[in-house]
This record gives structure tokens, C-alpha cells and sequence, in this order.
């Protein structure tokens, strides 16, 4: 075979037909539609007068045609897993073991299979029967019963092949014509009846062989081969030798499966290479800048280039995604299976929520399908609500209003949230009185009416529309074709399923199941919408046309040749009982390799200027045993050719040129407004990332909430609990004045009595969130007492809580026209303590760290831009407190981080910060400062003088610890309103990048993109 062996037949072929003899061409179903052009191309307009390209299928529609029984009713898949159920149900009282898996809907597909092997070839009922064993025998009486309602309704689409044979036997059909038969490595049973027959009444039978791979003794056509010499057909093998075909192509084809074939003149390499990837996803992404380097500096087509997959259901994806953001016209013709489509997971998702009382993920799966007539900002708003307060059950489709805040545990909406509840109760009631009725129906009939009622409730027909005009907007010509295939295959599961279950009792939620099985019974597909497009496939189906260039992707030893999947239904023994019968079956696991092996060899040998073919390298593996597929092996040592690695990527993908170009200035007033707001975490975050800044605070992007008690939850109980703590002491005359443990217990209780508002305001109380009360409760106690520790042994007092602190704004000059004109920054500082010394208020700013990963006070990080939340603060603070505490002036006297996690675990744990280097008004902050420093990160040498780790500095330092801190905002502000978008995040050992919520949208790309340096 090969090309040289098509030309030949086909040359043989046209001139039988420019004869005017009746010509069929048999070919497998994948390769119709290339032979179809082949002959047209070759043979001209007028050859499909005489000639024509046949499958199995196109052979006995023209049998039945000729004979009768073509328009006899043929079930379709979903109706042949329908007819299954029944037969499975029927023969259920009757059998031994198969009884415990006959509720199972997804059971059928299975028995589907074996039914599929039975049938094709030859095996019976009675057969099976005959093989002995429990399950053959209950597997005779399933398949007894489905013959027997295939009788009495449509037939089998497996027996057309068999009727097809019998009218052979009455009508005059295939008489006089010339028959070719190519590309089949095998037949089954039923098929070499049907050729037989043929072969019989035909003027002319040729099979073509593929002449090295029978030289060469490869067994499947060896099989076939021996199979069809019972037929006695003339039996033609070609060997390859078309013109135009590289001659280094050729003589690896030639010499495939030499040991020591004789060197080629001018060495292979360049026609043939062999690259390792260090993963799949490399593997495609080098495969589809080749495809580019190919078409952009080699003068290829796009239609030039083929791309075939050892495992195309693995690699499939991958090639669509990455070829996509590259922007390659691609075309696979794998025909997609329903099941994967967004209408079976909508259906999937409807039927689940009703069934499994509205959980979160499932109403979010039927939202997010794209096929209801929402909005992604409503989708978003009732999934904000959803992840916030959990409500499932009665809660969510009982009659009552939802109307607690988005904003959490604290407070009661919003006067603007009003309007963003009223939105969601809308779509809340919309779905509940869609799909409460789901579960009303009894019969088929009532479920298959409930569910297209449901679904045309919620509008899935027009969001069908919409996103099939999106799809075609967009140039997606391919998916839009196969969306709006989605509703009519529906409808037609739907109607298999009424037309065979009609009133039978069945509940809803096994109907569901039923109609999602019926639906993945088809697939859909479309033709292609261009033709100059790269060519990407499964080994296993892929037209046997030439291809200048085929890269073959996935060589590597775990692939091929593909392992087999399990035995199915029937196992080996019983294939053995059975061959002992007498009964053949489809081939043992070595024949389906041997098969695998020829369509590696096919693909392998389709190209004519250039193979490749790429393979996944394991990790850690040697040169020699790096996962690579014997067939990457044997021609790397057999040719000489090297294996090189992929080179790293040096195109950038598609989405890439998102520029990071700074914004235009009137772009960023629209986004930050013309006064720019900064505050300290808005420092922060700007440092951490430019890019991560614009998406939280440019374009909004909110983070995902979380349900129950979030940090920043907790966070605000504890400053409110500790507020209440300081004034229940300053009200009994101080904190040295009350007993420790009163405030520790005050503080437990205020936590539970506040807890006890928030679970009655939220209506629930959940195992986990009465855990994280009774931890708040005693992380308030712990802290109370940290806060007594603190006053009782401190002349400073405590003098605000959560307080809010602004500058005055400043101007932003210099920058392009429109661009924001000043900025403010604001901010909310946990605690501010305060000492009066002389007509000098000294004051400290305290911050407390609740959550598990609070960072400890680094002058570093201020540096670079992080926490330099306190700081900030203390020193806005201190310009503002004339009038804020009506002193004369105020000195920062330092900042302090309160680490809850260190002081539940080690009580005596000091603060870390920063204070002003004045040893007596640190004594006033702490008066056991020279015994052990109590809680503050100061100690001294032996000499008096501050040792080496205490965390102080002078005024002058402080002064320029205010000065940076002052030109890092100044920076921020002018960076942010002059647009800056970068992805650039600062190099930290915490990299930002791998807990990043912005990950997906930024596409961080190591080759566009370098991340900043920490500076130390
Ligand atoms: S993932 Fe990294 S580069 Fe991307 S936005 Fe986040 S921090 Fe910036």
C-alpha cells in the first residue's frame, strides 16, 4: 500500500472506469472522505458517474436499496442503550450474577460493547449459552431479549451488515462491477461474509496490501491476509515509490524494519527528527511553534501540516488550548462526544441540584455552563452569596427573601446592597420555580416533559442561540456548528426515550441519567470552516492523505503502542470458553498491539518532506530509558539521528502581546479616579506586583469569599474585643488596678455573647463555625491578658482602636494629559497607644497579626515596599494629632506587630517592631525593660548599652525611616497614575505568584516578564 500502492489501484480503477465500468472503492470510515477527493482530484468530474468511494456502511445502505429493507427503522445509539435497559430489566428475575448491576444505568454501555463484539462477530445468544458460566449465560438472556424487542421494533444497526448479506443472496446486486478494497488491516466475521458474497458476482475483486509491511511479516495483515485468501481475491501488494517524495523519507520506509540498514548519502536528519520534551504540555507547545516556524520561514500551508496524536482523548485537549492562544488554524476531525458538551453538564447539574438539596457547586455548575441567559456579574453575585452563607436545602428554595450581607458576619446589608440582593433572590426564584418540577414527574413521558420544560424555563434554548451567534462572531466556526447541534440531539434523546420507555414508572433522577447516557450516544462534529488549516488527529482514525509534514506527538513508551483497556464485559477465560465453542471473538490484547503497531507505521510513513515526532520525557530517566517509544529508539539508533530536547519556547503565545504597556493617563483616572486612593495595603500590593495592583484595585477583581469566619472576620472581632477590653479596664481605674484574670474572662465572654449575635443573625450554627467561636473566645482571653501584661507594667495608654487616619491630598504632576491629578492615603490603624511627656504626645501604633502567615516587622520589606503599613500610620499620626488629641506636637515613639500566633503558643513571646531608641520612654512603655525586656523586642548589653537584636533606632533614623516611607508612597502614586500594568512580581522566597488570585488572567510569561529583585 503507501501511496505507491493507492496510485496503482487508483490508476487500475480510473481505467476501468473510463471504460465505463461500475467501479466501488471500500475504504474504512475515516478515510472516505480523503479518497473521495483523491478520485475526484485524479479522475475528474465525470469519474462519479462510474466510480465511487464506499464504506461498510455505504455498502449496505446500496445493498438494502437494491434488495429491500432500507427504510426498515434503525435505532440509533441512545435508542440501542434504551433497548438495553429494557432487555436488561426483563431478563433481571432470570439471572445468577449480572442481577446486582442491573439497576445501573451505567451499565449499559458496557453490555453495549459486548453486544457490539457479539454481534459482529457472529457470536449468539445461543453461543454464549453454549460457552457455559454464570455470566455468559446471563448475558445470553439480556441479549435473547434484546433480539427479541429488536424484532418487534427498529433493528439493530449491527445487523444491517448481516441483512445486507442475506438480500445479497436474492438480489442481483454488485454483478459486473469492479471492486477494490483498501486501508483495512482486518475485517470482522460478518464484514468477510459480505466481502465473499461479493467477490462472487464481481467482474474484478482487488484488496490492496501494503507490500513491506507483508514482506516484513507483519502480523495483523499477515491475519487478514490469511483470512482472505479463503476468499481467493486477487491479492495486489505495492511497495512505495511515488514521485515527489523525499528520498530520505523514503528510505527510512524502505528500510523501517532492517537491523542495519545501509547508510543513507546524505544523512537523515533534517527529514526525520526526533525531539524529547520535559512534559506534555512542552511537547505541544514546541509542536505548535514548529507548525508557525514552518509556515512563517519554510513556505509551508498551514493545510501542509499534520499533527497526529498517539492518544489524541489525551493530547486533544492541549493541542486545542495551545494552539488557540498561538492562534493556528486548527481542524481535528474527532467527533466530540455529547457528554462532554455544556448541555449534558447543564442537564447533569439540574438534575443534581434537586436532587441533592441546592448544593453550592452544583447551582454554580448549571450558572456557569454559558447556556443560561445570565450575566457573569450576576452568576458572580449569587455566587458570592452562595460561598458567603451556604444556603441549601429549604433555605434555598423556600419562599422566604435571603437577606443577610454579601459583606459577611458583621452588620446588616448595605443601603447598596439592596439592590444586588434584590438581583439575586430574582435569579434564585427563577431557578427554583424552573426545576422544582423536576421532580413531579412518575413516567418517562412526565420526566422527559418536566426536564425540556425545566430547561426551556431557564432559557437554555436561547442561551444556546446567543452562544452560538457569539461563537460565530468570534471566528469559532467549528464549535458554533457543533453548539447548535446541542438542542436538536436533545430533543431527539428526549423523544428515543419517550418512544421506548413511554408511561413506565421511573423516577426523575434515573431518567436524567438515562437521557445523559442516550446523549453521550452521539457525537458531534462539523466540517471545516476553511481549508488552509493544520490537520490534528488520533493515529487510530487519521485519512491516509499526503501530508508534506506530519508531526507525530506522544511517541513515548506508555503510548505506543496503547495499552489495552481492560477486557470488557467478557473476560479472557470466557473469550477462551468461547473459542473452544467455536465462537470467535475480537482479537486477544498482543493482536490489538499489532494493530496499534500498524498505525504507527502508517502515520509514520505518510509524510513527503518531513517527519517529527516528539515524545514526553520521564523524569529522571537516563538517555537510554527516558520514556521514549522503541519506535523513537529504532530510529534514532537504526538512522543515527539524535533525540534533541524541545528548545524553550521563543514565540509568545497569542494573549501575550496583552500589552503591558503603561495605561493611557485618562485610562487610569477612569479606573483609580482623579484623586488616586492609596493606602498602606495598596503599598504593599503594588510592590508585591503592578499587574496584581490593576486587577484588585483597577479593574475590581474580587477575590472568591470564603464561607464561615474568614481571618479578616476574625481579625475584626479581636480588634472589637480588645477595644472593649481597654475601656472596661480605663472605666475601673486602669489595667493595674483590675485583676488579670476578670479581664481575661471578660473578654471570653464578650467573644461568646458577640458569637452569639452573629449565629443568630446568620440563622445557623454550623459545627465548624461554633469551633472557630469557641477559638475566637479563647484567643480573646489569651490576648486580654497579653493587653493586661502589657498597661499594667506601661505608662502608655491606650488610646484608639481601629482608627481611621487620612492625609491631605497631594498633587501628582508631570504626567500625560487626564491622568489622576493628586492622591490621599487612608488607612485603619489597629491600636494607637499614647505617653505624655512635657507637652509631647509620644505615640505607638500596634498591629495584630491574626492570620497564620502575619509576617514578623522587617526593615527589608519596608524597603521593598511591604508592611509599611505602621509606619505610615505613625507617622501620618503623628503630623495630624494637634488636632485629632489636642496636643501641642506628638513623636512617633515606634510601631509594634502583635503576633496572636506566637503568644498562643509561647505566652512570654515578645512583639517585634520598631521603637525610638530613648531608654526612658521605652521604661515608660514597659517598666521591666531592665530586667527582661518584658514584651518589647529591646534588651541591653551588660554595659547598659542596647544590645545587638534590639529592634530601636534614633530620631534621626526614624526621620529617614519617614522619609522613605513618604517617597514610597509618592512613587506608588506617580507609578500607579502613570499607568504602570506590568506583571512583575517582586522576587520573594513567599513568591506572590503561587498564591496569586490573578494568576490566570495575567499570564505571566518567564520569556516577556522578569520579576523584580528584593533589594537587601
Ligand atoms: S501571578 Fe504573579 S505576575 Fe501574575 S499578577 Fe499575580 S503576582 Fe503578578
Amino acid at each position: 500500500m503507501g501511496r505507491g500502492g493507492d496510485d496503482a489501484l487508483l490508476s487500475d480503477l480510473l481505467d476501468n472506469a473510463a471504460r465505463g465500468n461500475r467501479c466501488w472503492w471500500l475504504v474504512p470510515e475515516p478515510y472516505s472522505h480523503a479518497t473521495e477527493r483523491l478520485l475526484a482530484e485524479r479522475g475528474g468530474p465525470s469519474v462519479c458517474l462510474c466510480a465511487e468511494v464506499l464504506t461498510f456502511r455505504r455498502l449496505c445502505d446500496h445493498i438494502l436499496a437494491a434488495g429491500g429493507g432500507l427504510a426498515s427503522p434503525v435505532l440509533d445509539a441512545g435508542g440501542r442503550l434504551l433497548l438495553m435497559r429494557r432487555a436488561l430489566r426483563s431478563a433481571a428475575g432470570q439471572m445468577k450474577v449480572l442481577n446486582v448491576l442491573a439497576a445501573k444505568p451505567g451499565f449499559l454501555p458496557g453490555l453495549i460493547q459486548a453486544l457490539d463484539e457479539c454481534k459482529c462477530y457472529g457470536v449468539t445468544p445461543r453461543d454464549l449459552e453454549r460457552a457455559g458460566g454464570d455470566k455468559l449465560c446471563d448475558l445470553a438472556l439480556i441479549f435473547s431479549a434484546y433480539e427479541m424487542f429488536c424484532e418487534r421494533g427498529p433493528m439493530d444497526p449491527r445487523d444491517r451488515v448481516t441483512l445486507a448479506w442475506q438480500k445479497m443472496k436474492d438480489a442481483r446486486f454488485g454483478e459486473n462491477a469492479r471492486i477494490y478494497v483498501s486501508h483495512f488491516a482486518s475485517f470482522t466475521p460478518q464484514e468477510r461474509l459480505l466481502l465473499t458474497s461479493l467477490r462472487d458476482r464481481a467482474a474484478s475483486f482487488t484488496v490492496l496490501f501494503h507490500g513491506e509491511l507483508m514482506e516484513r511479516g507483519f502480523a495483523p495483515l499477515h491475519i487478514t491476509a490469511r483470512q482472505l485468501s479463503s476468499v481467493d481475491s486477487e491479492q495486489l501488494t505495492v511497495n512505495s515509490g511515488e514521485n515527489g517524495r523525499s528520498d530520505a523519507l523514503r528510505h527510512m520506509e524502505k528500510h523501517w524494519f532492517d537491523r542495519k540498514p545501509p547508510p543513507f548519502p546524505s544523512g537523515m536528519d533534517g527529514a526525520v527528527e526526533l525531539y524529547a520534551a520535559p512534559g506534555e504540555a512542552a511537547e505541544v507547545r514546541f509542536v505548535a511553534e514548529r507548525a508557525i516556524l514552518l509556515v512563517r520561514d519554510e513556505g509551508y500551508r498551514w493545510r501542509d501540516v499534520a499533527v497526529i496524536a498517539s492518544d489524541y482523548a489525551a493530547y486533544g485537549p492541549l493541542i486545542g488550548s495551545l494552539f488557540t492562544q498561538y492562534r493556528i488554524p486548527l481542524f481535528s476531525d474527532q467527533m466530540d462526544d455529547m457528554a462532554q458538551k455544556p448541555l449534558s453538564r447543564c442537564i447533569r447539574a439540574a438534575a443534581d441540584c434537586v436532587l441533592y438539596g441546592w448544593r453550592e457547586a452544583d447551582v454554580m455548575r448549571l450558572l456557569r455552563t454559558g447556556l443560561l441567559p445570565v450575566s457573569s456579574s450576576d452568576a458572580d453575585l449569587f455566587e458570592h452569596y452562595l460561598r458567603r452563607w451556604n444556603p441549601r436545602g429549604s433555605r434555598f428554595s423556600g419562599e422566604r427573601d435571603w437577606e443577610r450581607s454579601l459583606g459577611g458576619w458583621h452588620g446588616e446589608p448595605a443601603e447598596a446592597e439592596q439592590e444586588a440582593l434584590a438581583r439575586i433572590n430574582r435569579l434564585r426564584r427563577h431557578i427554583v420555580s424552573a426545576l422544582k418540577p423536576l421532580s413531579v414527574g412518575k413516567t418517562a413521558r412526565q420526566c422527559a416533559a418536566g426536564l425540556r420544560g425545566a430547561l426551556e424555563m431557564l432559557g437554555v434554548p436561547e442561551g444556546i442561540g446567543a452562544r452560538v451567534r457569539a461563537l460565530t462572531e468570534a471566528g469559532e466556526l467549528k464549535l458554533a456548528g457543533e453548539c447548535g447541534q446541542m438542542w436538536e440531539l436533545f430533543g431527539k434523546s428526549l423523544d428515543q426515550c419517550v418512544g421506548l420507555l413511554g408511561d413506565e414508572a421511573v423516577e426523575y433522577a434515573e431518567f436524567c441519567e438515562l437521557c445523559l447516557l442516550v446523549l453521550s450516544g452521539y457525537t458531534v462534529g462539523s466540517i471545516p470552516a476553511s481549508l488552509d488549516r493544520v490537520h490534528a488527529g488520533d493515529q487510530s482514525r487519521f485519512p491516509r492523505v499526503p501530508f508534506p509534514v506530519v508531526i507525530y506527538i506522544g511517541a513515548s513508551s506508555e503510548k505506543v503502542p496503547a495499552r489495552p483497556v481492560g477486557e470488557g464485559l467478557i473476560s479472557g477465560e470466557e473469550r477462551a470458553a468461547l473459542a473452544e465453542a467455536g465462537c470467535e471473538l475480537p482479537p486477544d490484547p498482543p493482536a490489538r498491539i499489532g494493530r496499534e503497531l500498524y498505525n504507527l507505521y502508517t502515520a509514520c510513513t505518510l509524510p513527503s518532506r518531513k517527519l517529527i515526532l516528539t515524545y514526553p520525557a520521564a523524569r529522571g530517566g537516563s538517555a537510554a530509558d527516558d520514556g521514549r517509544a522503541d519506535c523513537v529508539r529504532r530510529l534514532s539508533s537504526v538512522f543515527d539521528l539524535p533525540v534533541r530536547p524541545v528548545p524553550p519556547p521563543s514565540l509568545p503565545l497569542a494573549p501575550a502581546p496583552v500589552s503591558r504597556d503603561p495605561l493611557s493617563g485618562r485610562c487610569a483616572a477612569m479606573l483609580y479616579g482623579d484623586t488616586l486612593r492609596l493606602s498602606a495595603s495598596r503599598v504593599e500590593t503594588f510592590a508585591q506586583c503592578p499587574f496584581l495592583y490593576f486587577c484588585r484595585y483597577g479593574l475590581r477583581a474580587e477575590r472568591r469569599p470564603e464561607p464561615g469566619f474568614t481571618p479578616l472576620d476574625v481579625g475584626r472581632e479581636l480588634h472589637a474585643i480588645l477595644e472593649q477590653c481597654a475601656r472596661y479596664a480605663l472605666e475601673r481605674g486602669g489595667f493595674a488596678a483590675l485583676p488579670r484574670e476578670e479581664l481575661c474572662f471578660y473578654a471570653e465572654t464578650q467573644a461568646k455573647a458577640r458569637q452569639e449575635i452573629v449565629l443568630r443573625r446568620g440563622g445557623v450554627g454550623t459545627p465548624r463555625l461554633l469551633a472557630q467561636g469557641l477559638r475566637l473566645a479563647r484567643v480573646s482571653s489569651v490576648l486580654a491578658g497579653r493587653l493586661w501584661d502589657e498597661f499594667s507594667h506601661s505608662r502608655f495608654t491606650p488610646l484608639d482602636f481601629e482608627l481611621r487616619v487620612e492625609s491631605p491630598a497631594a498633587p501628582l504632576r508631570g504626567l500625560s494629559d487626564g491622568a489622576p491629578s493628586a492622591y490621599q492615603l487612608r488607612g485603619v490603624a489597629d491600636r494607637v497607644d499614647g505617653f505624655r511627656k512635657g507637652d509631647t504626645l509620644y505615640l505607638r501604633v500596634v498591629d495584630y497579626k491574626t492570620s497564620a502567615r502575619g509576617k514578623s516587622f522587617s526593615l527589608s520589606d519596608i524597603y521593598n515596599g511591604l508592611s509599611a503599613q505602621m509606619p505610615l500610620y505613625l507617622f501620618l499620626l503623628c503630623r495630624g494629632a494637634p488636632e485629632r488629641f489636642g496636643v501641642p506636637k506628638a513623636e512617633a515613639a515606634g510601631v509594634l506587630y502583635v503576633q496572636t500566633r506566637d503568644i498562643l503558643l509561647s505566652p512570654g513571646a515578645k512583639h517585634s517592631g520598631l521603637l525610638l531608641d530613648d531608654p526612658e520612654l521605652l521604661e515608660a512603655m514597659d517598666d521591666r525593660l531592665r530586667q527582661d525586656g518584658g514584651t518589647l523586642p529591646v534588651g541591653f548589653n551588660k554595659d547598659g548599652s542596647f544590645s545587638k537584636r534590639a529592634s530601636v533606632a534614633s530620631p534621626e533614623q526614624m526621620a529617614r525611616l519617614q522619609d522613605h516611607v513618604a517617597r514610597l508612597v509618592r512613587d506608588t502614586a506617580r507609578a500607579v497614575a502613570g499607568g504602570r500594568v506590568e506583571a512583575a512580581p517582586l522576587d520573594l522566597r513567599d513568591a506572590p505568584c503561587d498564591w496569586c488570585d490573578c494568576r490566570a488572567a495575567c499570564h505571566f510569561d518567564e520569556t516577556l516578564d522578569k520579576p523584580r529583585p528584593y533589594l537587601r
